[in-house]
């Protein structure tokens, strides 16, 4: 048997013992958020820590954040091959209402195949997807096929705060040459996905005064520009008919789809009414914003929302002209699309359609760019070919439209090294909500994904 094979056939041999492990994981109430005991974080870090020394390495270290401990090991003893970083986080979201939940958040349950409680999908399955997956080789072999450093974060539900400075601090111990991350999920249950691109985003605080104070709208209404009008006017004009965004030039930088891109989206199945279920779309409300597919526009095309609108309120509505009205206006942005001008395009349209010489006051929060792989690279050819070993089935190649800022933090400190974004968990595994969990067959498909890609990317030209 070479390595490959007998490390899986050592997970196949010791996955109740790699899911025992995952549970005694779960049963640390690790909460990260702030107001909540902190001691669990340290036993998790130290759990991870153990688990790491039980599955074959030596080099495991606790690292001070200044906040929650993370936990970093490495393996670097294969010459010549290159160095995978390997991303989960131990930490958790709080449970929500204890009451919904069908068992305690902290007391994992299986039922149905699938393994309940908090965290068991976000993200501690994900890091055990990583341990299994280096002690398969180690215990079996003795050997891995590449170099490996595993980063286990202790902060990443409160939002990587000190994973920059982290990074920094030992830029030498975590310099790899590809990055891991088991943080997302798939597009179906049993369907292996790949996430290929995640949006940024831009946002304005926007504030519309016509009046130094508001006044009553018998007495003085006509006249007088209505403020909450004028800024009505102003948003409208963010979109056109079709819902599409109508600010000249946002599409002028907005990266054109490969070939491979375009196949990829196009094998991905659609069905509307699962559609309209998943996004809480109303009964007969239009889907919007033109002929292309709702992925393309949720992963690959700018979009506009505004997030807030506030001039008087509903509790104390009365006969008034207001004096001001403020919304918060945000563009969801793609590649490559640069934030700067992007900001710039936003409060010049704004500027363009404000009537009747009210007052505009805009305020821009701190953008966060757009990430995106190279799905045409060799490494990602690799993760494609171990998830549709690991699965028996062709990866899904999906995006986010949201951003998730550690991915670009960690790429950035690594000097732009490729990375790989999967997961182990499922449209049904709640991340984050009540009753959270986790589908075992696909954690276990998962877990073997890992190690054939492993071995995927030990190989030569990388
Ligand atoms: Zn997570």
């Amino acid at each position: 048997m070479n390595d490959l094979s007998s490390a899986l056939a050592h997970f196949e041999s010791h996955r109740t013992a790699h899911l025992n492990s995952l549970k005694e994981l779960v049963r640390i109430p690790s909460v990260s958020f702030p107001g909540f005991d902190p001691a669990p974080l340290k036993k998790s870090a130290a759990a991870v820590s153990e688990l790491l020394k039980k599955n074959g390495l030596t080099d495991v270290r606790i690292l001070d954040t200044g906040g929650h401990p993370s936990v970093f090991a490495q393996w670097t003893e294969a010459a010549g091959k290159p160095t995978v970083l390997l991303y989960a986080h131990h930490d958790v979201q709080p449970t929500g209402r204890e009451e919904l939940w069908a068992s305690p958040p902290f007391e994992p349950a299986e039922r149905n195949g699938r393994l309940y409680g908090r965290g068991v999908s976000d993200d501690k399955g994900g890091a055990i997807l990583h341990i299994a997956a280096i002690g398969s080789y180690l215990k079996s072999g003795g050997r891995l096929p590449v170099n490996v450093k595993v980063l286990i974060e202790g902060e990443e539900e409160v939002g990587s705060t000190n994973l920059n400075k982290l990074l920094l601090q030992h830029r030498e111990l975590f310099s790899a040459d590809i990055v891991v991350i088991a943080d997302s999920e798939n597009f179906d249950s049993g369907v292996p996905s790949l996430t290929a691109s995640l949006r940024g985003i831009v946002t304005v605080n926007v504030e519309v005064r016509s009046l130094s104070s508001s006044v009553h709208s018998g007495t003085w209404g006509g006249p007088l520009p209505d403020p909450v009008i004028a800024l009505s006017k102003m948003l409208a004009s963010l979109l056109d008919d079709q819902g599409r965004p109508a600010i000249r030039g946002l599409f002028d930088k907005v990266r054109p789809l490969s070939t491979r891109e375009k196949a990829d989206l196009a094998g991905l199945p659609f069905n509307e009414d699962i559609y309209r279920k998943q996004s809480n779309i109303a009964d007969g409300v239009q889907i919007i914003g033109g002929e292309e597919s709702v992925y393309e526009k949720m992963w690959n095309l700018p979009s506009i929302a505004v997030n807030v609108i506030e001039a008087s309120s509903r509790k104390q509505a009365s006969n008034i002209v207001n004096d001001c009205v403020y919304a918060r206006v945000g563009i969801r942005i793609v590649p490559d699309m640069d934030p700067s001008e992007t900001l710039e395009l936003l409060e010049n349209h704004l500027l363009k359609h404000a009537p009747w010489g009210v007052k505009v006051k805009i305020e821009a929060e701190n953008p966060s760019r757009w990430w995106k792989t190279d799905t045409n690279g060799k490494v990602f050819e690799a993760a494609r070919a171990a998830l549709e070993k690991g699965y028996e089935k062709k990866p899904a190649v999906v995006g986010a439209g949201g951003s998730i800022p550690f991915v670009q933090t960690i790429t950035e400190a690594l000097g732009g090294a490729p990375a790989l974004l999967f997961g182990v968990g499922d449209p049904y595994s709640a991340a984050h909500s009540e009753n959270e969990s986790l589908l075992i067959t696909d954690w276990e498909k998962a877990c073997k994904s890992m190690i054939h890609l492993l071995s995927g990317l030990s190989l030569d030209g990388l």
